[in-house]
């Protein structure tokens, strides 16, 4: 198991692709805890899963908005389990409406819960990382930071500023044994996509030339990749993972 002994944190891990990555990050061998924000029930569902298989597992309610729980929660687990190795700020959150109806609430929702936390965390993890002189950090994107869809306006500036944040904070930190990539996922069944799905998935599959929606497994790869030491010469880099749909051509 490629990660025994490595301590992960996983942001968002209580449903969807979090989950996928949680799991898979602990089947590897990781001890992994990760913060969910309101559905306990889903939280404990993923803490019973990873023991069953022997892994060890723990779920941190908070919100990853407050730069303050980012700290609490760093300095717990690095006292707790004595390291802080891998760091996936997966939490977000969509909330689309065209730029003329676009409340301040709805661009302040998406930007805090998809960007602003990605700093929280990565400022108070890469504090413990720099002492071990050893981090994996992997922020999740979108495809919607490099493409346009109307309604996304919130959302695609929160991915692009993600984009942006994981590049430059890579070069502060590559003399420090830490790597900072993203992740950009295309469509992945989750509940953030059943709307759009439900409405139009044979349309959509049509788009994506492997002609299927990603599954949250098809992302946790990705970052279990990114996450091993061997991905040491892998810095400030996007990893699209979308079954080809940004290709074009289709
Ligand atoms: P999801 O199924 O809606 O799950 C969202 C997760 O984020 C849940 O664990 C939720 O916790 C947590 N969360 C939301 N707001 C939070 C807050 N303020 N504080 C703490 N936790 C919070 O989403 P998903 O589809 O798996 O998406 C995960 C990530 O992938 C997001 O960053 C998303 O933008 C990105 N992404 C998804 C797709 C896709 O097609 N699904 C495509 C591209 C990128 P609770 O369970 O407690 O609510």
């Amino acid at each position: 198991m490629s990660l025994e002994g490595r301590v992960a944190l996983v942001t968002g891990g209580s449903r969807g692709i979090g989950r996928a990555i949680v799991e898979t990050l602990a089947a590897d061998g990781a001890r992994v805890a990760f913060v969910y924000h309101s559905n306990e029930a889903a939280a404990q569902e993923v803490v019973q899963q990873v023991e069953s298989g022997g892994g060890e597992c723990r779920a941190i309610q908070a919100d990853v908005r407050s730069h303050d729980a980012a700290v609490g929660i760093i300095e717990e687990l690095a006292e707790q389990w004595e390291r802080v190795d891998i760091l996936v700020n997966n939490a977000g959150i969509i909330r689309d409406g065209l730029l003329a109806l676009m409340e301040p609430d709805a661009w302040d929702a998406v930007i805090s819960t998809n960007l602003t936390s990605v700093y929280n965390f990565c400022q108070a993890a890469t504090r413990q990382m720099m002492s071990q002189r050893y981090g994996r950090i992997i922020n999740m994107s979108s495809v919607a930071a490099s493409t346009a869809n109307p309604g996304q306006a919130n959302y695609a500036a929160s991915k692009g500023g993600v984009e942006g944040f994981t590049r430059c904070i890579a070069t502060e930190l590559a003399r420090r044994g830490i790597t900072v990539n993203a992740v950009a996922p295309g469509f992945i069944e989750t509940d953030m996509t059943e709307a759009v799905v439900s409405a139009a998935g044979a349309d959509l599959r049509k788009r994506i030339p492997v002609r299927r929606l990603g599954k949250p497994e098809d992302i946790a790869h990705a970052v279990r990749f990114l996450a091993q030491e061997e991905s040491s010469y892998i810095t400030g880099q996007v990893l699209t993972v979308d079954g080809g749909l940004t290709l074009g051509g289709f």
